[in-house]
């Protein structure tokens, strides 16, 4: 029997992986190949936190699939040439792979497949990514939704995502063995200066961890949800981004999971905290659904009224003490500093620090959203756009501009003990809960009583909260008053 081939791409997992079983069927040989082409992406290559997490996944795809006897081949791109030479070492007569979603990404397997179908190829991409893709869900007048609980509700009327099948118990390779490939440590994804390795402690990147991580958020996080997870101290979301992200467990999984449990658990319907999970996964749903039909989105703002903000004169002063968690605002900094030491931010902060850079600071959105790009474990190109532009009040179904975070009133309502800026500042732990967010307006007594001297130990604010709200509110009555 000629083999087929499983071109992995972002499904690194064996189950629910429907290229992975239709090429499989009928026990038919397999070669199982990832290629590393980056430069594919353009502008949108994946950054330094990406790239140490998909050599972890690689890593653990191949072992998972070792002790199914077979090896992944690893090859560098372009994608085709490398391809076509796997084609001809190993006879293949069939391509099977799972779609993404990115411009540029569609438009090269675009291309790939019309050029191995012209070779006599069978070709076939499949779904492992959505419950729903992004052009099966439209509007009564057939357009696509630029809100999300409208789009929610639609996805909600469509039929249940298909149950996700198990891993293949059993893989055949080729007669003829599977030809060489490069090792993983060629492929140049790990750093020179291995900052990486604080990231090993907070993440087991592969299907294993993403299935531990989903496990025991039902035990734990699932229930209350609802009500923690706005909450960055506590551990009450599922840290399922990056798994998510890589394909090491897809929503179809996560979905049915969830399911099973409230089955398992005798509730007759969804409850809050499972009704309010499954929305978040119908934003990730989202973010492509709007990236699909905005391919522009990860760089212009979708309501073109904003590409005339005025945006600040930075000599990068500011953007350097936003990115390094030394803006003097403890709930800012606190997030940005979570996110350089473990590659991932609550979602809360998210909003908080964003608001801080593109409001108070008035720096374009495109700056956080490229360092997020670079730093986060979990950098998406639909939701990190859509997360940006939800901020900057340009996107879909975006924050109405006028409504600046005040990371002080913020972090006093959703980090009240002042525990989650105690963790990432540790200079601050020694100030009562009640200073923590502001530590500028604390009294020189609980300053001196927690050995903290400002300036010196911890900065004060780099912009004053009030005024610059009111210079961004001005900035935005400019640009609504010339497109009027
Ligand atoms: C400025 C900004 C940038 C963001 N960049 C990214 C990004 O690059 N990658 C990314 O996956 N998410 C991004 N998000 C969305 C969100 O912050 C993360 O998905 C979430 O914090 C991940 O944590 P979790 O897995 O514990 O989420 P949970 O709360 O457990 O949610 C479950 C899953 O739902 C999805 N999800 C949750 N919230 C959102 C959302 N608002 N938009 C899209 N999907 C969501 C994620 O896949 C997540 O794993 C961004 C949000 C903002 C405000």
């Amino acid at each position: 029997m000629t083999a087929a081939i499983v071109w992995f791409r972002r499904d690194l997992r064996l189950a629910d992986n429907p290229a992975l079983q239709a090429a499989c069927a009928g026990n038919r040989p397999i070669v199982p190949v990832y290629v590393h082409a980056p430069e594919e992406l353009g502008a949108w290559a994946p950054g330094a936190a990406s790239d140490w997490w998909l050599h972890q996944s690689l890593a653990a795809l191949a072992g998972e699939l070792r002790e199914l006897g077979l090896d992944l081949v690893l090859r560098r791109g372009p994608s085709l040439q490398a391809l076509t030479r796997l084609i001809r070492e190993t006879g293949a007569d069939a391509v099977h792979w799972n779609r993404l979603y990115e411009p540029a990404i569609i438009a090269r397997d675009r291309e790939i497949k019309a050029e191995l179908r012209r070779a006599g190829l069978e070709v076939h991409s499949h779904n492992a990514a959505l419950l729903h893709e992004p052009w099966t869900v439209q509007t009564g007048t057939g357009g696509d939704y630029r809100a999300f609980t409208p789009f929610w509700k639609a996805c909600r009327r469509r039929e249940e995502p298909p149950a996700p099948a198990p891993a293949p118990t059993q893989l055949a390779a080729p007669a003829g063995g599977l030809p060489e490939g490069e090792p993983l440590d060629a492929m140049g994804l790990l750093p020179a200066i291995r900052w990486d390795r604080k990231l090993e402690g907070h993440w087991q990147p592969g299907s294993a961890g993403a299935e531990a991580r989903l496990a025991a958020f039902l035990d734990d996080g699932l229930a209350s949800y609802d009500e923690g997870r706005d909450l960055p101290a506590q551990p009450a979301t599922s840290r399922l981004s990056p798994h998510l992200h890589f394909g090491e467990i897809g929503p179809r999984q996560v979905w049915h999971a969830v399911q099973r449990r409230l089955a398992r658990d005798g509730a007759g319907s969804l409850t809050a905290g499972a009704e309010a999970f499954l929305a978040e996964v119908g934003w990730r749903e989202f973010a492509y659904h709007v990236l699909f039909h905005h391919p522009g989105f990860p760089d212009e703002p979708l309501n073109p009224r904003f590409s005339r903000f005025p945006w600040r004169e930075d000599d990068g002063r500011l953007r350097h003490a936003w990115e390094r968690g030394e803006t003097g605002l403890p709930m800012v900094d606190a997030g940005m500093r979570e996110l350089w030491a473990t590659g991932w931010m609550h979602n809360r902060v998210r909003m908080v620090t964003g608001s801080l850079l593109v409001k108070n600071l008035r720096l374009p959105w495109q700056q956080g959203e490229r360092w997020f790009w670079d730093t986060l474990v979990d950098a998406d190109l639909a939701s990190n756009s859509l997360g940006w532009q939800w901020v900057a009040g340009s996107g879909a179904d975006a924050a109405p501009y006028f409504r600046v975070f005040n990371p002080v009133r913020q972090g006093e309502r959703f980090d009240p003990d002042g525990e989650y800026v105690a963790r990432w500042i540790p200079e601050l732990a020694g100030l009562p809960a009640q200073h923590r967010h502001a530590p500028w307006q604390a009294p020189a007594s609980a300053l001196r009583a927690a050995g903290l001297r400002l300036d010196e130990h911890y900065p004060r604010p780099v912009v004053d909260l009030k005024r610059s709200r009111e210079e961004a509110l001005e900035a935005f009555q400019l640009i609504k008053q010339a497109s009027a």
